[in-house]
């Protein structure tokens, strides 16, 4: 059997980073994902500026600038008054700012390197499990194949398989019972160059501006905290769920959602892998720790 330096499972932000670095040394490298093909939808909408410099050493950051807002950073208010403007960088006149963009882009622009150093995705493929030795690890997947690789990199997302395989526990904590997400067209005059949260004593609402959305844009992230829900919640669901949490957090009424791109339903956990590595198969990202997406990015 034929043996690759690494493989790399998911191709993820985590995953596809990894490879172009890799590629970019030289290292002959597989990077495979079970989804059928690359995600659309927007996930993660912040790129911080130290994800951008990393971005700049892999050569990966494209037109990503002109596709973004690069906000000041995060204003946070009790209701409607102001108390406090994070910056996202110090001094407006350092070079790397964070960026509003989708991961959907970020991870298309990772893509679009990896193809130029040689590399691609192999999607449809469903790692099962793995089992190493002193010279490699053998990789199975769901279709029965197997491959054999010097080092396997777990970057397979928070459920992770790979880790599941090496045995590496996950231990950790479920921190918010739910948060609800919603990509929206909303007729408002919000300031778009901070993105704002709102502190309430039932939880935090964000307005995060997001790319897009025709003359000035008028596409937002939407995220709040809210107690257990009763029951699953459709889009319309969550769209009236927000118009009645900008009221309450916000203290501004009347404010209209058009029409929602993308709805979630998450619940935030945190955890910590016990190790990052197991001899020959290593874990990052989101295989090694998970917490709320609000702070502590890199
Ligand atoms: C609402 C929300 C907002 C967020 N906002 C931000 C933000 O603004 N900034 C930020 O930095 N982060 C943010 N995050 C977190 C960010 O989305 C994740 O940290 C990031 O996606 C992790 O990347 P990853 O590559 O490690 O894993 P993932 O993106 O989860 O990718 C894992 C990949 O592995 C594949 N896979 C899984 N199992 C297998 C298997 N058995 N075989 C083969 N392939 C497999 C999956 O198909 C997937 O493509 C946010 C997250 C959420 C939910």
């Amino acid at each position: 059997m034929d043996q690759v330096a690494v493989l790399i499972t998911g191709a993820g932000p985590t995953g596809l980073t990894l490879a172009c670095g890799l590629a970019a040394q030289g290292v002959g490298v597989r990077v495979v994902d079970r989804a059928d093909g690359p995600a659309s939808t927007s996930r993660a909408n912040i790129l911080h500026a130290r994800g951008v410099e990393v971005l700049e050493r892999l050569k990966a950051v494209g037109d990503l600038r002109e596709r973004s807002l690069a906000p000041v950073g995060m204003r946070m208010h009790v209701r409607s008054r102001p108390v406090a403007t994070m910056r996202f960088a110090p001094d407006a006149r350092e070079s790397v700012q964070a960026l509003f963009v989708s991961q959907a882009q970020v991870e298309e622009r990772l893509r679009r390197r990896l193809g130029e150093l040689g590399g691609r995705v192999e999607w449809g493929m469903t790692v099962t499990g793995a089992a190493q030795d002193a010279d490699g690890v053998t990789v199975e997947f769901a279709d029965g194949t197997r491959v054999r690789a010097g080092w396997l990199a777990g970057c397979d997302g928070a459920r992770s398989t790979v880790r599941e395989a090496a045995g590496i526990g996950f231990p950790g904590v479920p921190v918010v019972e739910n948060f609800l997400l919603a990509d929206v067209h909303a007729d408002w005059d919000r300031d778009r160059t901070v993105s704002a949260g709102f502190f309430h004593r039932d939880g935090l609402l964000l307005a995060i501006p997001m790319p897009g959305g025709g003359d000035g844009g008028d596409l937002w992230r939407l995220m709040a905290d809210v107690p257990a829900l009763d029951r699953r919640l459709n889009d319309a669901d969550i769209i009236a769920r927000f118009e009645q949490l900008l009221a309450e957090r916000t203290g501004r009424s009347g404010e209209r959602i058009r029409d929602a791109v993308w709805t979630s339903v998450f619940r935030i956990h945190r955890r910590l892998a016990a190790d990052y590595r197991d001899g020959r198969v290593l874990l990052a990202g989101d295989a090694a720790h998970i917490h709320s997406p609000i702070g502590g990015r890199a």
